[in-house]
């Protein structure tokens, strides 16, 4: 028999009607022939009420205790529903994260899920009720009741979704589904009929909060079909599947951050193991990096910029003054209200020429850029935080995200559909989910070696809009394929661009860069024939933050020098000199024995 996992977020159930209609949605579906489990949010803004309360007793509540708390809202949301169904004469039965049997971590408020147990689900499935569990909650091995981080309803449904190999999940919302970028800030914003997991993955962690991040990697690591869509109409929204709706076009969507800050430590010893003493020393504090820039070195020495949360910026300060102090870097400074904004795309990794577009569009907006990062399917560009709504609205526009997909391709799409619905029992999950002893434990597919690749940095570029846009404008021009940009911030000063093409059009390259440096006034121009680009990939790469520390760890312990850095939700790159590339290679492969699937 088939079975539909339902999960409503806050909006959803926000009050009594709204919690009836879910209920009648969820019979639905029950009488043409699924059996339902429904996963259920706190209502309305439950849990920011919550939150609040907690910060009007302590400013730093204990993190055991604010899930005791926040796990309330949902468990209030569960009766009601179950009530619902009860009162429009069907069965149903609400269960608590811990009476499912979600085990987790023991990490609170950020917990990962560990296994889940079905047996109790498919009893009272059997029975022919319709299952309601509490969202984003589970427990821990000593029965603490954990949650899963804000928004991780989404987890909790998509991980439900997986274990039981249902044939769908849908997630009903606020919204009709998922759109080429919120449609809150860009009103012209058009709905994506389909939308792969990794253009997904980019997205909601770049911003696009109409997905906990976290789903998307259950979904893809066990082929969950998710279906979004609106809770209060019954139009078909947006599947996430394997495929991508836009893959002929560059861009699919733009997403935006607003609170992060910027961290930029200068004159590091340019030597193997900075960069790992650094980001570990951060992480030991639990705060999570972001972008990461660091850029070639020179004269022996070389500054990393990177972001964090905001919220982590006192934390990572204390880290960095530390770190600074001990390896004895000249100094470092922050600057705490900037926004990136982000283009992700499939397409983008068969075209050159999208990184010069958005750079240009910026430009022309008078927008400039602080830092950039690359990877195969997203452009980052760190902006200041006063302009990151209009620059969201500027690349939108650029990439024409509100024309509609030619109708030829959409067919294609309606096709995919069918197909990624009947991926969702695929062989492959299933034997994943035997394997895995936590189901969110960290997934690593490859380490590779891309041997083909040369660098060229442009060093002393000036601050202001326009450079990064005429830059890769003309490389592109000459049809020539970059892969990695990297461009650190400099605070009056001057940034640094790295970038790597391939080794045969490096001479090319280089006297291109070597004109616009001249014309513009910025050099030195350097570059490298032999750049090794050393990628782990996977799922969750970014959610696992220990991936980008063991790696510069591993690298460190072979005396190999990180020269770029770029880092997504599927792989994390790092370029370092050629000729060690082979070793560096190896290194990495026993650094990560433990995760390769
Ligand atoms: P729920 O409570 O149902 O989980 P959320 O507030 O978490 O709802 O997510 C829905 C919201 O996500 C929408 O109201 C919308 O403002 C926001 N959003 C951000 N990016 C996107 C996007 N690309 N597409 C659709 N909605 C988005
Ligand atoms: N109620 C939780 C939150 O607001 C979980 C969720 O809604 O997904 O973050
Ligand atoms: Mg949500």
């Amino acid at each position: 028999m088939s079975l539909i996992v339902q999960k409503f977020g806050g909006t959803s159930v926000a009050d009594a009607e709204k919690i009836l209609a879910a209920a009648r949605k969820a019979i639905r579906a029950q009488r043409e022939g699924h059996q339902v489990v429904m996963v259920v949010s706190a209502m309305g803004k439950n849990t920011d009420a919550l939150v609040e309360l907690a910060g009007q007793i302590s400013d730093s509540p204990p993190h055991r205790e604010m899930d005791m708390l926040l796990s309330t809202g949902e468990q209030v949301s569960v009766a009601l529903m179950a009530m619902a169904v009860d009162r429009l004469g069907h069965k149903a039965v609400s269960l608590t994260g811990a009476q499912v049997g979600i085990r987790t971590d023991s990490t609170h408020t950020q917990a990962r899920i560990r296994s889940i147990s079905t047996e109790r689900l498919r009893r009272a499935l059997d029975d022919s009720k319709i299952v309601i569990v509490a969202g984003f909650q589970g427990i821990d091995e000593d029965f603490n009741i954990t949650t899963l981080g804000r928004g991780g309803s989404d987890t909790t449904a998509v991980a439900l979704a997986a274990v039981l190999q249902a044939d769908t999940c849908e997630i009903y919302t606020d919204v009709d589904g998922v759109y080429t970028t919120d449609p809150r800030l860009v009103p012209e914003a058009r709905m994506l009929k389909q939308v792969s997991y990794d253009e997904m993955l980019e997205l909601a962690s770049l911003g696009a909060g109409v997905m906990h991040n976290r789903a998307v990697e259950f979904a893809k690591k066990f082929s969950v079909p998710i279906h979004v869509r609106s809770s209060f109409s019954d139009v078909p929204g947006t599947m996430i599947v394997a495929d991508s709706e836009t893959a002929n076009r560059p861009v699919s969507g733009c997403a935006l951050i607003k609170n992060e800050s910027l961290v930029t430590v200068t004159g590091l010893p340019d030597r193997p193991g900075t960069s790992w003493k650094l980001f570990s020393r951060i992480a030991e504090r639990n705060a999570t990096v972001d972008m990461i820039v660091q850029n070639v070195g020179e004269q022996g020495k070389a500054d990393i910029s990177f972001t964090v949360m905001s919220k982590d910026l006192p934390a990572t300060l204390e880290a960095v003054e530390e770190v600074a102090r001990e390896l004895g870097a000249s100094g470092f400074y922050h600057e705490d209200t900037v926004a990136k904004v982000s283009v992700v795309g499939l397409g983008m990794a068969q075209q050159s020429g999208v990184a010069a577009k958005m750079f240009r569009e910026l430009a022309n907006a008078g927008i400039n850029i602080l830092m950039i990062t690359t990877s195969e399917i997203k452009i980052s560009a760190l902006v200041s935080r006063e302009l990151g709504e209009e620059a969201l609205r500027v690349v939108h526009r650029a990439f024409e995200l509100d024309r509609p997909v030619e109708p030829s391709v959409e067919e294609a799409a309606n096709k995919g559909e069918g197909l990624a619905a009947s991926a969702g029992r695929s062989d492959r999950a299933v034997r994943i989910v035997e394997r895995l002893q936590a189901m969110e434990a960290l997934a690593v597919d490859d380490v590779s070696l891309d041997d083909s690749q040369a660098r060229v940095t442009l060093g002393g570029v000036p601050d202001h809009p326009g450079v990064a846009a005429s830059l890769f404008e003309q490389v592109a021009a000459k049809g020539i394929f970059v892969d990695m940009i990297v461009q650190s911030y400099a605070r009056g000063g001057r940034a640094t661009i790295s970038f790597t093409v391939p080794r045969d059009t490096l001479t090319e390259s280089v006297a291109l860069v070597e004109q616009l440096s001249h014309s513009l006034g910025c050099g030195p121009v350097s570059h490298s024939p032999h750049a090794g680009k050393l990628s782990v990939t996977g799922i969750g790469m970014r959610s696992h933050a220990e991936v980008a520390i063991r790696m510069f760890r591993a690298l460190s312990e072979q005396q190999i020098n990180i020269g770029m850095v770029s880092t997504s939700e599927v792989r994390v790159n790092v370029v370092v000199d050629g000729e060690h590339g082979p070793r560096g290679m190896k290194a990495l492969q026993q650094a990560f024995a433990d995760a390769l699937a």
